[in-house]
């Protein structure tokens, strides 16, 4: 697989990012099933070859930061034994969040490729949009939308039935 699009189409560009999102979806579908918010994310290197895959651990791990993204880029840079990434391409189900998106920048990432928007959190263009933030000096590309019915919908359904269940009024906040 290869990372770089050969034109910019929307067509184009959706056959490039598409079998990597979907093998980010399906680290959604884990997280579903170890009752975790389904979200998913992969790295892979500018020849397309995937170095982490992962989903959101927060409950299991009792981390606020387990997010899907900061897996992936703590296992890609223990990998490459760099604490920098120049080059890769972070795919997540859901718009990063203000956190992941600072890790992002912190780690040089180039590209982050999203499925569904986070009105409630997102960081890369809903609530914040750090990556056109002039202060910082690195700048990542975003594109957005790759898979964005699956993306979206697998967190409805996740919130729908917790709801369902009284999620909310469990949770220890
Ligand atoms: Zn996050």
């Amino acid at each position: 697989m290869v990372v770089q699009e050969k034109n910019n189409t929307p067509a184009a560009i959706a056959a490039c990012h598409d079998p990597f999102m979907k093998i980010a979806l399906e680290q959604a579908a884990c997280a579903l099933g170890e009752e975790e918010v389904p979200v998913g994310a992969v790295i892979a290197d500018k020849d397309g070859v995937v170095l982490a895959a992962d989903h959101n651990r927060t409950i299991g791990l009792n981390d606020p930061t387990a997010h899907a993204e900061i897996i992936v880029i703590r296992k890609a840079a223990e990998l490459l034994g760099n604490y920098r990434l120049p080059g890769v391409v972070l795919y997540v189900t859901n718009e990063p969040c203000v956190m992941c998106m600072a890790a992002i920048i912190h780690a040089r990432i180039s590209r982050v490729v999203f499925g569904a928007e986070d009105p409630k959190w997102g960081g890369a263009g809903s609530l914040y949009t750090l990556q056109s933030d002039t202060r910082f000096n690195h700048r990542p590309e975003i594109i957005q939308g790759i898979c964005e019915d699956a993306c979206r919908q697998i967190m409805v359904d996740f919130f729908k039935s917790k709801r369902h269940k009284g999620y909310c009024a469990n949770r220890r906040t």
